[in-house]
């Protein structure tokens, strides 16, 4: 048993700060059913648990959760590559991120997953939504991800991107991928096992699906009991050319194919029309937002971002730090002219919990018995009074990853006073030399 000791819970939604309470943890071992949960907040609980492990600290607030992001693109900072400029996102995509990810190998991938969870831990992010791309090392491409979600001690939900771009060999074997994880997680499930992660079903976007692929997606998503994770008008060629090819919009395209629900999440959705919109909100679609991204591929913005339901927030693979994104997104949306506020944008950041929610089977988000016990303890000292009227004011303004004290996952510090759990020198070096080979890779495949 763990104590947090007279901590203030800041909550997200709603938006309050408790005053000084304490919360008892479940570490990952104990409790039987109630592992790795949240026992009991109130106050005075040392006498009820004196064998507990007891941490003081300013406030506990839940982890954060990054609902869209490339952990395949970590090893992209600073890229010394010789690039020709892009004249738009398509050419971007050829010239950039698919000669990234063609030049990716297992061990490749494997330390620019540790370097970007590890990156993820540090900014307070407990649960990591990825979507990865790698069409030269997909077989078990899934499995390596898991082993670095795990090695770091994250939560999280993975896929592979299918695509048509490298021909049906290998949209088939992106089909199969996803397939074969889902199994690989029902298969620990069934054993007793309680994974961090689980898997979804992947595509990289309408304008790389064909007909035949997605067919197969859809039979993926059915058999499997996920949902399908897709770009969707990231960029305005998109929605044009599934109107021209298919004469459909995107998002009744993909709805068509039975492949959008409550667990799918569409990527960007920057280019969607009034009536697309309406039906991901009909389906209790997540419409992954990625305010950063977006800016920097300069593909536009959401225009109808306030219409959508359930927005979530993602990086893209921009960096992991999602209180940066919460920021980005907040200005970016005052700076079109748009009616949100930075709580509005908080709502968004939260409900990311509710798409992990509907794949991990707990409830998580909240600093609440019986949520998992994911979890941020921040050194804040606010020039201001700190209260539930002004989190969102406190988090665009103020807060950021440099007060992170510790993160738990599921009853397991993944970093505790500012010190890792994992080896995070290894995973740095590691990735430093991995980055130098991928860049390298990369120089060959002009
Ligand atoms: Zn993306």
């Amino acid at each position: 048993m763990i104590l947090f000791e007279s901590v203030r819970v800041l909550s997200w939604e709603p938006p309050a700060v408790s005053e000084p309470l304490d919360v008892a943890v479940y570490g990952r071992g104990e409790g039987a059913e109630k592992a790795g949960t949240i026992a009991e907040v109130g106050t005075g609980l040392a006498s009820r648990y004196p064998g507990a492990r007891r941490i003081s600290g300013a406030y506990l607030s839940p982890g954060l959760v990054c609902a869209h992001t490339h952990l395949y693109s970590a090893l992209a900072r600073g890229m010394l590559v010789s690039i020709e400029p892009s004249k738009d996102f398509a050419q971007q995509l050829e010239r950039l991120w698919w000669r990234l990810d063609r030049a990716i190998d297992l061990p490749i991938l494997e330390a620019s997953a540790l370097a970007g969870c590890a990156d993820a831990a540090a900014c307070g992010v407990t649960s990591l939504v990825d979507h990865h791309a790698g069409p030269e090392a997909i077989d078990g491409s899934l499995s390596v991800l898991r082993k670095a979600y795990e090695e770091v001690g994250l939560r999280g939900l993975l896929c592979y991107e299918t695509t048509d771009r490298n021909g049906p060999e290998g949209a088939r074997a992106g089909v199969a991928e996803n397939l074969r994880f889902a199994r690989e997680i029902d298969a620990a499930r069934a054993s007793g096992e309680r994974p961090l992660v689980d898997g979804c079903i992947g595509a990289h976007a309408g304008f790389t699906v064909g007909d035949e692929t997605l067919g197969a997606l859809s039979d993926a998503v059915r058999a499997s009991g996920r949902g399908l994770h897709v770009h969707l008008g990231e960029d305005k060629y998109d929605a044009v050319d599934s109107r021209r090819l298919h004469g459909l919009d995107l998002v009744e395209r993909f709805d068509r194919a039975g492949c959008l629900g409550p667990k799918s999440v569409v990527g960007h959705g920057v280019w969607l029309t009034e009536s697309e919109v309406e039906l991901l909100n009909e389906r209790g679609t997540f419409l992954a937002h990625n305010a950063r991204s977006n800016m920097n591929n300069a593909v536009g913005y959401n225009r109808l971002l306030t219409r959508s339901r359930n927005v979530v927030l993602g990086t893209d693979g921009t960096s992991a730090d999602m209180l940066e994104e919460f920021r980005f997104a907040a200005f970016r949306h005052r700076e079109s002219g748009g009616p949100w506020w930075p709580g509005d944008f908080l709502r968004c950041l939260d409900r990311g919990n509710r798409l992990m929610e509907r794949y991990i089977g707990a409830a998580q988000g909240r600093v609440e018995a019986g949520f998992a016990a994911d979890l941020v303890l921040w050194d804040y000292e606010p020039p201001t009074p700190l209260v539930g009227g002004n989190v969102a004011g406190h988090l665009a303004f103020g807060l950021s990853s440099r007060s992170v004290r510790s993160v738990m996952v599921g009853g397991e510090f993944v970093i505790k006073d500012r010190e890792p759990r994992f080896d995070a020198e290894r995973i740095g070096a590691g990735a430093r030399g991995e980055a130098a080979r991928l860049w390298k890779r990369m120089e060959g495949r002009k």
